[in-house]
């Protein structure tokens, strides 16, 4: 493993996480720096090159604290931008009905339910009682509110690991349903996670994505200033196509993809993958 130290943190070089390819442009983007966003040359995915190692995340960093440290970051830096990006909220408003249990109710109608990258359980503790709430967390503290909500619901497991490893600990075939939801721009092995998610998966069983669309209308508008850019938490710059490729070749198939699932306006994306 190639092991180098930038910001004082130790971070792992990666090649394309899609293809594996070591030839990669490097995108001119100032917000990046020292985290350099490279795109492959031989399938374009788009990526940061150095992924924080998992020990450096737990350490220095929470996913939420950054969000918000952000959002006070862009309103004093960009004012005018966040006054045009506050005033068109409604955007939001086309994703209202897009949450994972709606999508979880409407395709299963109970079984095991694994989030990856669960945090506290927010999502765990919103499916209804015929489904059986499973959760992998890398933060001990994180989990430890997870293990709460599956102890309250009375059942399923909460794992404690990397993505990967944690999903490694659950037999095939035996999850109704995994969320992904906000998760897969920040895994350094994405499509690794996507492999043994697929693995893991009930024939009938249903994934439901939820990633930033680096494809989207406001990234071209906005360029670097724009909202789904965080470096080095997100690792992964999918777009509605590269996103779909990366699934279909994990061993996943694509299941819900529509126009309003990856409406250009919108800075996020929803998939819904089956089992291939
Ligand atoms: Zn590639």
């Amino acid at each position: 493993m190639n092991v180098v130290e930038i910001d004082d943190r130790k971070a792992i070089l990666r090649n394309c996480p899609q293809c594996n390819a070591t030839a990669a442009h490097t995108l001119s983007n100032e917000a990046a720096k020292p985290w350099l966003l490279k795109k492959c040359q031989q399938c374009d995915f788009v990526y940061v090159h150095a992924a924080p190692v998992y020990e450096e995340l737990l350490a220095t960093h929470s996913w939420d604290k950054t969000a918000v440290q952000r959002q006070k970051d862009r309103k004093h830096r960009y004012p005018i931008l966040h006054r045009i990006s506050k005033s068109t909220r409604w955007r939001l408003h086309i994703f209202k009905r897009h949450t994972p249990v709606n999508f979880i109710t409407q395709h299963i109608t109970a079984g095991n339910v694994l989030d990856v990258g669960c945090g506290k359980g927010a999502q765990l503790n919103a499916l209804p009682s015929q489904y059986t709430a499973n959760g992998v967390e890398i933060s001990q503290v994180e989990a430890s509110f997870a293990m709460e909500v599956t102890k309250k619901r009375g059942g399923g497991s909460i794992i404690v690991a990397p993505a990967v490893d944690g999903l490694k600990q659950f037999p095939d075939n035996s999850m109704a349903a995994v969320i992904m939801r906000s998760y897969l721009e920040h895994e350094a092995q994405p499509k690794e996670v996507l492999i043994e998610t697929a693995r893991v998966l009930q024939p009938d069983g249903i994934v439901v994505i939820k990633v930033p669309n680096y494809g989207c209308f406001n990234r071209t508008v906005f360029g670097e200033r724009w909202c789904g850019f965080r470096f080095p938490d997100h690792l992964n710059y999918f777009t509605p196509a590269s996103l779909e490729s990366m699934c279909t070749s994990a061993g996943l198939s694509i299941k819900r993809f529509k126009f309003l699932d990856k409406f250009p306006l919108s800075d996020n994306m929803w998939l819904i993958a089956g089992k291939a």
